[in-house]
């Protein structure tokens, strides 16, 4: 007989939903019985992760990157800064998803089904999902599924709650390359954060530079604003970049793989549990984790889902208090503002912040684990113009 209840039910098995799964199989809780539903299973390199750390990761034998210097660049200033005790780590989603996936399949207790999530309720006792025409329940169920167009579709909850006047809605879109060239051009132990060295064109733009060896890198083209762009302008900024910055003409390299993503970057709520009343807790973008001035996500949830599975340890229910001060909303509201109303100004911003402060003093604050003197500090080394106005703006709507 086929089984329908389950401990508990990850309805998305991205990265949020995979996570969790994975961390549930660290823990005591490796038993309990679970299910992980998607769409289709994962087979492709859909994405590629970077994060910063100074610790150590349950990732750290699939790192495919794992760096102790990083660059910055722009037209103004270069610098390529000694991480110390941080590493800047990158993970390809396709070695994520093959480290994790077998592991999960060969437990008993893990079940997988693939199909078109058709809904998702619950009341105080239960949750319930529905997949393929089936029903399954759980006594928790954490859903991971985000329309990653965020804004625009009418299946998007910010959609049916969108409220411009209170709240920000950026998003994040980049078009990446893995390129191979017979060329030498990338240094392979210094990969590039930021190459602001681009037209900005009213909003905030740069490069990334992922480097496998000095002949093969992902670079991305990046935007911080609030519509996409139509398809080819990805590719022609991109190529544009490869031309001039990096000196490939086109008979000078290869793509041997295309990654596009977007990232909603919004201060509008997205509670864990929006339903008080319902056995749901929203994880990953869904659920918040993504940060909303820099999109940073991937560690975001890594430290959510050690959170989730300790808090379900110690009381039977997953969630926690929030490990974040309510202050970096703030400061997250007033980057968003500036970057809504005046995303040409984000590139002097970034160039002084990377300018005047040590980069373990930067990585703390964009992980929301600075101390409020560091944080004043970081303030001061910017220019104030663009914060003042946003904070006007931000006060009286
Ligand atoms: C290309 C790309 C690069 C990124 N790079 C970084 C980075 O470098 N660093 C960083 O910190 N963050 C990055 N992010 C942001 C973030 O880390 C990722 O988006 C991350 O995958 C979010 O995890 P998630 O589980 O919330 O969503 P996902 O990983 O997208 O997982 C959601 C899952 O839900 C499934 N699903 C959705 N709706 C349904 C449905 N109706 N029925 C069945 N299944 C459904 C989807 O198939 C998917 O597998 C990147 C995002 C993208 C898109």
């Amino acid at each position: 007989m086929q089984k329908t209840n389950y401990d508990y039910i990850i309805a998305g098995g991205g990265c949020a939903g995979l996570s969790l799964a994975f961390h549930l199989l660290q823990s005591p809780l490796f038993n309990k019985r679970i299910l992980i539903v998607d769409r289709s299973p994962k087979t492709e390199n859909d994405r590629t992760w970077c994060f910063w750390t100074d610790q150590s990761t349950l990732f750290d034998s699939i790192l495919k990157g794992s760096w102790r210097q990083l660059q910055f660049k722009s037209a103004e200033w270069t610098h390529t800064f000694d991480l110390g005790d941080w590493r800047y780590n990158m993970i390809r989603g396709i070695d994520f998803y093959n480290f994790i996936l077998p592991q999960l399949q060969q437990q008993p207790n893990i079940d997988f089904v693939f199909g078109e999530i058709e809904a998702i309720d619950g009341n105080e006792e239960k949750a319930w999902l529905q997949v393929n025409g089936e029903k399954y329940t759980a006594n928790w169920l954490f859903d991971s599924t985000f329309s990653p167009r965020g804004f625009g579709t009418s299946s998007s909850i910010l959609e049916k709650e969108k409220n411009e006047k209170k709240y920000h809605y950026i998003l994040q879109h980049f078009k990446g390359y893995v390129l191979n060239t017979p060329k030498p051009v990338f240094n392979p132990h210094v990969p590039v954060l930021f190459d602001f060295n681009i037209p900005q064109q009213n909003s905030a733009r740069f490069v990334y530079i992922l480097p496998h060896s000095p002949t093969k890198a992902l670079v991305e083209f990046t935007i911080f604003s609030e519509k996409l762009l139509p398809p080819e302008e990805y590719d022609q900024h991109l190529q544009s970049y490869i031309e001039n910055n990096l000196q490939l003409t086109k008979a000078e390299y290869d793509i041997e793989e295309t990654e596009f993503g977007i990232i909603p970057m919004t201060d509008h709520p997205l509670p864990q549990r929006p339903h008080p009343q319902k056995r749901i807790m929203h994880i990953g973008t869904k659920g918040g984790r993504s940060k909303p001035s820099t999109g940073y996500t991937f560690w975001r949830i890594q430290q959510d889902c050690e959170q989730i599975v300790k808090s379900l340890q110690s009381t039977n229910q997953p969630f926690y208090p929030s490990i974040y001060p309510k202050r970096f909303l703030q400061y997250d509201r007033l980057l968003l503002s500036i970057l809504q109303h005046r995303g040409e100004q984000i590139r002097p911003i970034f160039i002084d912040m990377f300018k005047n402060n040590p980069i373990d003093r930067i990585f703390r604050f964009l992980n929301e684990e600075s101390s409020l003197m560091e944080d004043v500090k970081l303030m001061y080394s910017v220019p104030s113009r663009p914060f003042l106005e946003a904070l006007w703006k931000t006060s009286t709507s």
